[in-house]
Order: structure tokens, then C-alpha cells, then sequence
């Protein structure tokens, strides 16, 4: 197969504030496979956790030491590919864009879209969330309110775990509620609490009616989670702490739901492992995202009927998305019919 990359920059409409900083645009990769005159698609965008880093540089380094070992392979072998990255030790994100564009060629080949050729009922799939930053309480009110005028909102998610404390964070939660009081919501504290305000926060947050809390302690803090899940009466999801299955059966027995990225887990191949490993653990299952277009979204959508929870609006809050492909409707992401990933550049992009 030939295979080609290119880098696209996407601005978000309102920059991203969570408890690790801001980000108002992103450099992102798009890897095209190319066999029997047939493309595939895929996505890698950069992302960081703790002194985890896959940046765009990494990633374009990583793609042009691996091209001409793949090259010399057909798309449909997959189990042989993920061999090689694995031994290469090639980043998430780079190996996430190949197997979303090995795939996008089988479904293209095959003429059916992935959730078909995986059976799927895309009728189960849930509303995504949408996402508040971190902000002061007026500009959290304010985002709220644009998300409310920009689509049917099902399902907030509040990013918390400010640099100012748990008391802003309290502010910040009641601006939102006030503006929204009907919505249902859930916390992301990407790590930004110790065990103390963990415990606090979550008491307070279950007492105004909040469904989760995701991420409260920070990765590397793994061994406080059984604490934290004596005492915390809402369910606790993980993130940052869980990148592949391998990840899972550890924590298990502390939390109750993960949260599974394209980006962490390289890609549809393994994503779906963990749906599986997750569920045998009687965990929930959710899809995230980091700042990726709708190419990668869409590649998440294409699983999302095995999703409890679906947080996969990084792509609504861009001005220049390139791609388009899963339909939003009543507050849900849904694949289209279209063979393989089901995505096109978008007509207003060049
Ligand atoms: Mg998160």
C-alpha cells in the first residue's frame, strides 16, 4: 500500500480551558492508505497527559520512520501491522490514524459502513455531552448558554479542578446549573484534586444531582482511588489513568466507568478491546476525545452503540473543521451510510 500524510490546523471557536492549561488550536496529521485504487482515512491529533507527550512533531517523526516498513504490506493485514508498531514502539495517536485508515479501506473495499460490518444497532447510540472549561462563573454561564443556542444539549460535561481551588470550582458548577437547570451534567476533574477535595467535591457535586465524576485524582495517583471509592457517593469514571485494556483490570475494583480515546488507545482495534475488557469487568464504558476533527469522531462513532456515555464534541467547537461525516441530530453523533468512516472534506474547505 502507498501511504501518505499531511498535516491540517483547527481553531476552536472557544478556546479549551481544563485543569492542565488552554488550548485554542491544534495541529492535527491525516494519513491516506492507498491500495487498489481505494483510500483510507485517518486521524492523529496531539495530546497530552502529565509528562505523557504525543505532539504533532512526534507523531509526524514517528510516521516517517514507520511509512516504508508499512508500505510493504496490504491493508487487510492488520494483526501483522499492529505487530510492527508495537515493536517499534510507535506513539498512540500515529498508530491510532493507521488503524482508523486501515479500516475506512476495508469498509470502502467491502462497500459497507463499520457499524454495519460490525452489526451494530445505531439506534442504541446516547446523546454526546458538550463541554464547559474551565472559566470564571460568568463565562461558564455564557459558554453554556452558547451551547444551548448552538445545538439540542442532552448532556454537559463541566470541567473542573481550577488552579483557584475547589471553591471556584463551586462557583464555576452553579453558574452553569443556574443557566442550564434541566440539563443533566458530569464532572472532569482531569486530575486536578488531591484525595481531600476528591472526597468533598464529589459529596457536594452528589448533592446537587451531578451523574459522575471523571478523573478526579491525577494519573500516577492510582493507588488513592479505593479511598476516594469508599467514600464518594457518585460513580467515578477514569481517563487520563487508562490508555489500553492492559489498564483495566487494576483498576477495576475502584472505579466504575472509563473513558476510552482514539488517541490513547490507537485506534477502532483496540478501542474495541477495551469496550470488551470493560464490560467483563462490569464496567460503564465512555467515548472521549481530544481535539480531533470529525474524521477521528466519526471513527468513534462508528463503535458509539457500544457506549454508555459518549462525549465526542471536539469537532462542534471548531470554525475550520476540514471533514465531514457523522450527523448530529437530537443531541447524538450517528455514522452516516457512507462505506468505511463515512467521511469527506467538507465543502467549504479548499
Ligand atoms: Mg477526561
Amino acid at each position: 500500500m502507498k501511504i501518505q500524510t499531511n498535516q491540517f490546523t483547527v481553531n476552536k471557536r472557544f478556546p479549551l480551558t481544563i485543569s492542565r492549561g488552554t488550548t485554542a488550536q491544534t495541529t492535527n496529521i491525516i494519513v491516506k492508505i492507498e491500495e487498489n485504487g481505494i483510500e483510507g482515512w485517518g486521524e492523529a491529533s496531539p495530546f497530552g497527559v502529565g509528562n505523557h507527550r504525543q505532539t504533532t512533531e512526534k507523531i509526524i517523526e514517528s510516521l516517517t520512520q514507520i511509512t516504508p516498513i508499512l508500505e510493504l504490506y496490504k491493508p487487510w493485514q492488520r494483526q501483522e501491522i499492529e505487530e510492527i508498531l508495537k515493536q517499534n514502539q510507535t506513539p498512540s495517536a500515529t498508530r491510532a490514524a493507521i488503524d482508523m485508515a486501515l479500516y475506512d479501506w476495508m469498509g470502502k473495499t467491502v462497500k459497507l459502513p463499520l457499524w454495519k460490518i460490525w452489526g451494530l444497532d445505531i439506534k442504541k447510540i446516547v446523546p454526546t455531552s458538550v463541554t464547559i472549561g474551565i472559566n470564571s462563573p460568568e463565562g461558564a454561564a455564557k459558554r453554556t448558554q452558547d451551547w444551548l443556542e448552538y445545538m439540542d444539549v442532552k448532556l454537559l460535561k463541566i470541567k473542573l479542578g481550577s488552579k483557584e481551588g475547589i471553591t471556584a470550582d463551586q462557583k464555576m458548577l452553579l453558574a452553569v446549573k443556574e443557566t442550564a437547570p434541566n440539563i443533566p451534567l458530569f464532572v472532569d476533574a482531569n486530575g486536578g484534586w488531591n484525595l481531600e477535595n476528591a472526597i468533598l467535591m464529589s459529596s457536594w457535586l452528589a448533592e446537587l444531582g451531578v451523574k459522575y465524576i471523571e478523573q478526579p485524582l491525577a494519573r500516577g495517583e492510582e493507588q488513592n482511588l479505593a479511598t476516594l471509592k469508599k467514600y464518594s457517593p457518585l460513580p467515578i469514571f477514569v481517563d487520563e489513568s487508562c490508555f489500553t485494556s492492559a489498564d483495566i483490570p487494576q483498576l477495576a475494583n475502584y472505579v466504575d466507568g472509563i473513558n476510552i480515546k482514539m488517541m490513547k488507545s490507537g485506534g477502532l482495534t483496540e478501542a474495541l478491546r477495551m469496550v470488551n475488557t470493560a464490560k467483563a469487568h462490569n464496567l460503564q464504558v465512555m467515548f472521549g476525545c481530544y481535539s480531533d476533527s470529525c474524521l477521528a469522531n466519526t471513527a468513534a462513532s462508528q463503535l458509539a452503540p457500544l457506549a454508555d456515555y459518549l462525549d465526542l464534541d471536539s469537532h462542534l467547537n471548531l470554525i475550520d473543521d476540514p471533514f465531514m461525516g457523522a450527523l448530529v441530530e437530537n443531541g447524538r453523533i450517528l455514522p452516516n451510510n457512507l462505506p468505511g468512516l463515512g467521511v469527506k472534506y467538507s465543502e467549504t474547505s479548499a
